[in-house]
């Protein structure tokens, strides 16, 4: 029987300031295409509506310390006072059967699986338009405190400084625009020549 090519998923970071609007992008690039988010483990307390399970595992700080110790976790990182970090049994599995993973994490996570998976790992940075619009939308969610949206507005314009270690950068104005480029990154890096290219040669000579 004829070899097929069996590929490895690609494993997509998803980073970008609070208010970017990370998690309505990845959700409607979810409705459109056949990707694995990442569901990542927290300290924080969960917002109103939010789910243990569904938007965050939801545990206390012994206990993600725990898992850091015991090795369970890919990435983690403090993000204002709390563990986010995402777990590492998953996200292998599904990649080892060729399925793509999102992860929508911070910048030094997203700096940490650059590191450690340089092979699978693409980078992906989401941008507000412009500082107005990221101010807007970091008040309308109407879940923080003003302190806590002036830290998280200043620590986005730090953010936006890291972006030169991102592969690609996707301004995100209109969801739908934005969820398709990055569909038409996903497109792209999954028809690039492999690394392991005498894999891919030897399936055409017989
Ligand atoms: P929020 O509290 O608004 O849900 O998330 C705060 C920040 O933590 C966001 O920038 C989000 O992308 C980031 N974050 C969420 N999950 C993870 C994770 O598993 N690892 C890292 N490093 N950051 C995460």
């Amino acid at each position: 029987m004829a070899k097929t090519h069996q590929r490895v998923g690609h494993l997509y970071v998803i980073s970008g300031p609070s208010g970017a609007g990370k998690g309505t992008v990845c959700k409607e690039l979810l409705r459109t295409h056949d990707v694995h988010l990442s569901t990542s483990m927290t300290t924080r307390n969960p917002r109103p509506g939010e789910v243990d399970g569904i938007e965050y595992f939801f545990v206390s700080h012994e206990e993600f310390e725990e898992h850091i110790a015991n090795g369970d976790m890919l990435e983690y990182a403090k993000v204002f006072d709390n563990y986010y970090g995402t777990p590492k049994d998953a996200v292998l599995r599904h990649l080892k059967r060729g399925r793509d993973v999102i992860l929508e994490i911070d910048v030094q996570g997203g700096l940490q699986i650059k590191k450690k998976m340089p092979e699978e790992a693409i980078l992906i940075f989401l941008l507000p338009p412009d500082l107005d619009t990221l101010y807007d939308r970091i008040v309308g969610r109407g879940t923080e405190s003003k302190a806590d949206i002036d830290r998280r507005f200043n620590e986005a314009r730090n953010e936006i400084k890291l972006i030169g270690e991102y592969d690609y950068y996707v301004v995100n104005g209109v969801v739908a625009d934005a969820a398709n480029d990055i569909a038409s990154i996903m497109n792209a890096e999954s028809h690039r020549v492999p690394e392991r290219v005498s894999e891919l040669i030897k399936l055409y000579d017989e």
